[in-house]
Parts: C-alpha cells; sequence; structure tokens
C-alpha cells in the first residue's frame, strides 16, 4: 500500500474543496474544520487475572449547530486521536446531508476486542461510560454503534448512564436492543441506505439493478446487510471479503449462507460455494457493476483507484477513498455516492429511535423502512440537483456543499458568541 493518509487530513481537503463552490467566508469554514472539543480518557481496567489494563479512549465533539452531538463508539487497535476526529467531523456533514436535526461527534477505544472476554469488555465499555456521562445526554450528545460495538455495549452504556443519573434516559444512546428502547430495522439500516442509495445511482445511470454483479469488502453488520439486500433486490453478489481476505464466485452466491459460514468460523474464506480465494485488493479491483467499501478508512487510495473497475460504488464504510483517489474516480467517470449519504441510514433510523424515546412510543419496522426510504432517495435527488446545477466535480463534492451551507445556516441564525 502507499504512504498513509491521515484521515483528519482528508476531511479538511474534502471541507476546502466544497468551500470553493459556496458562498462562505473563509473564517466560517475553518470554524467548521475543527472538533469544538475532545476528550481523551486512560481508562484503568481490572482484568480476569486480577491485573489492571489501560486503554486509551475518546469522544470528539465536533459541531452541535444543529442538534446535539451524534456518533458511534469504535473498538479498534487502529483507532487514534486523529481518527475519531475525522470520524466525529463526517457525521457533522452526513446528519446535515440527510436533513437531520443532529449535530456530529464520535469516539473510540484503542482496543482489539477480540483478545478480552465479555465480563472484561463489559468493564471497559461501563469505564468508558462513566468518563463520557458529563459530557452525554439526549440534549446534549448522543453515541452509537460503530465498528466492533453493537446492541450489546449500547444497552451497558444506557445502563452505566442511568444509574449514574438516578433516571431513566433511553435517548442517550442509539442502536439499543429493542428490549432496551432500541429501534426496530437499526440493525439493518446502513446496509439499507447503502442498497437504496446504489439503486438511486443505477436508476441516474439508466443501468439494471437486476443481474448486476456486486462486490463487498467487509462483512460485519454494514457490509453483510448490504450483500443481504442488493441479492434479494436481483443483484449477484460475486466476491465478498473480511480482514483474512475474500472469496469469489462468477456466478454469485448466497450472502446469507456465506454470513453463516463466517459465524462458524470467523471468516468468510473457505465458503464451500466460492470457486476462488483473493485478495481485499483484488476484490476492490473486480469488474463489476457495483463496489461497496464496508471496511475501514483509506480502502481506495489514489495507487488502487487507478485499477477500479466498477461503474458505481456506495460507500458503506466511512472515508473510504482518500481524495487523490477520488480524483482519479472522477476522471474515470466512476459514479461514487458518498458515505455521508450512502451509510447516512445508520444514524437516520438512530434518529427515529431518539425520537421513539423521547415520545416513549415506537413505531413497527414498515414504518421506519418507509420514512428511511423517504429520505435516502429524496436526499439522492439533492445531491444530484446540486451537482447538474453548478456542475460540481462528484457528488461528495455536492454532499459537502449542501451539508456545509445547511450548518453555516443555523450557525448564522444563532450567532456567534462569546
Ligand atoms: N456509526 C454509524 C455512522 O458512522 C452510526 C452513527 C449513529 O447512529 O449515530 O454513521
Amino acid at each position: 500500500m502507499a504512504e498513509e493518509v491521515n484521515p483528519f487530513e482528508s476531511l479538511q481537503e474534502q471541507i476546502d474543496e466544497a468551500a470553493e463552490y459556496l458562498d462562505v467566508g473563509d473564517d466560517v469554514i475553518e470554524r467548521l474544520k475543527h472538533p469544538e472539543r475532545v476528550l481523551e480518557t486512560n481508562l484503568s481496567v481490572e482484568m480476569d487475572d486480577g491485573t489492571i489494563e489501560v486503554f486509551k479512549a475518546f469522544r470528539s465533539q465536533f459541531n452541535g449547530d444543529r442538534g446535539p452531538y451524534k456518533g458511534g463508539i469504535r473498538y479498534h487497535p487502529q483507532v487514534s486521536r486523529d481518527e475519531v476526529r475525522a470520524l466525529s467531523g463526517w457525521m457533522v456533514y452526513k446528519t446535515a446531508t440527510v436533513g437531520i436535526p443532529l449535530g456530529g461527534g464520535k469516539g473510540g477505544i484503542i482496543i482489539d476486542p477480540d483478545e478480552y472476554s465479555e465480563s472484561e469488555l463489559e468493564r471497559i465499555t461501563r469505564a468508558f461510560a462513566e468518563e463520557i456521562t458529563p459530557l452525554i445526554g439526549e440534549d446534549k450528545d448522543v453515541p452509537a454503534p460503530d465498528v466492533n460495538t453493537g446492541q450489546r455495549e449500547m444497552n451497558w452504556i444506557k445502563d452505566t448512564y442511568e444509574t449514574l443519573e438516578n433516571t431513566t434516559e433511553p435517548g442517550v444512546i442509539t442502536g439499543k436492543d429493542i428490549s432496551s428502547g432500541g429501534s426496530a430495522g437499526r440493525v439493518e439500516a446502513t446496509g439499507r441506505s447503502t442498497v437504496i442509495a446504489a439503486r438511486e445511482a443505477f436508476d441516474y445511470l439508466d443501468k439494471d439493478v437486476e443481474g448486476a454483479t456486486v462486490a463487498v469488502q467487509g462483512y460485519g453488520n454494514a457490509g453483510w446487510i448490504t450483500a443481504k439486500l442488493i441479492d434479494e433486490m436481483g443483484a449477484d453478489v460475486v466476491a465478498v471479503s473480511d480482514s483474512s481476505g475474500g472469496i469469489y464466485n462468477a456466478d454469485g452466491f448466497d450472502p446469507v449462507d456465506a454470513k453463516q459460514h463466517k459465524r462458524e468460523t470467523g471468516s468468510v474464506v473457505g465458503y464451500s460455494e466460492a470457486d476462488e480465494e483473493l485478495s481485499n485488493e483484488e476484490l476492490l479491483t473486480l469488474d463489476v457493476d457495483l463496489l461497496v467499501p464496508a471496511a475501514l478508512e483509506n480502502a481506495i487510495d489514489e495507487e488502487l483507484a487507478h485499477d477500479i473497475q466498477a461503474d458505481v460504488i456506495s460507500e458503506a464504510a466511512n472515508g473510504p477513498i482518500t481524495p487523490e483517489g477520488d480524483d482519479v474516480l472522477e476522471d474515470k467517470d466512476v459514479l461514487v455516492v458518498p458515505d455521508i449519504l450512502a451509510n447516512a441510514g445508520g444514524v437516520t433510523v438512530s434518529y427515529f429511535e431518539w425520537v421513539q424515546n423521547r415520545q416513549r412510543f415506537y413505531w413497527d419496522e414498515e414504518r421506519v423502512n418507509e420514512e428511511l426510504e423517504d429520505i435516502i432517495v429524496e436526499q439522492f435527488d439533492t445531491l444530484v440537483d446540486a451537482y447538474e446545477e453548478h456542475d460540481l466535480p462528484s457528488l461528495r463534492v455536492a454532499a459537502y456543499v449542501v451539508a456545509i451551507q445547511r450548518v453555516v445556516d443555523s450557525y448564522e441564525q444563532s450567532g456567534n458568541w462569546p
């Protein structure tokens, strides 16, 4: 791989590029390029053998002009201050792109969760929850799942917060289990919007989803649900991968079966319906109609972008294409639906969960999915209109132009203080 790209610098480049098309002062743009604050904390937690281990953790609150800070908590060895800062900024422009009344934040713990027992993970999670309790709240900052976290961790955080604050406040966190106040459809939401965004992009190009070939990099929650839902729409999932490698079958295979294999063995590699094994790089450069990067940042850099053969990319991951990679894909006319729209289903259904928690009134899955679909389709059209009207270089620039303007509008209405 080429040299490491700093995701925080990528975020700032994306903002600068969009700013060229906006009538917003440099001072205001500068304000939108930095988090308002970042908590860095060292959690000292007792392990099962009685020893103490220290874990570095972060919570970045990037911008709250449009509503409470909102964004997930990631558990990964590669978490860093700059990664969390970038991810929190992308949340600001994501909530603005889909037009939901929330700001952006993100948290993370530097940890490989596979190396710890469930009771250790619970203590680590509760230690982090205690640290962030003064910062979070349904009107302040609302965390959610991200890479390697899910309902279990959200339930622990909610319970820790409610116990410490002596209250019930399910809307302090989203992505909870249904019995703890979670929303129907939340687990599938990120994959669902990735697929809706891809379908709209195909429509825009007059291409059919039916019979289209699809490759998905990353088979965690976002990747595997994307594969399942696009298969249900009649596309052929021909390749999927995880951190151990990828599998390929030119005729397609059943993504649910492949997931079952991963559940049983820890990886998609070795799945019986696959003809060939391939690396993540090989998967990303397959000649497919749709490519879905659903793993981590920087999967497609400048060098790899030259070898991309897909017609459409729908970004289930956050920041999977570097700015230099984007430039190459623009020249090659690859239509990229940016992360801040494509994977925004997760935070959109988090917003629905928060609304339901505050009303203590719950919706059925059909309503959740319909309202999600309306938002993604409507905002896709908004981006396409901006892209065509202002002759913008990409849908990503269109998304940032629309989103930055929305943040600036609410900032200017509030005024600057002190
Ligand atoms: N972690 C997800 C994201 O990157 C979801 C955030 C949320 O639901 O607040 O969009």
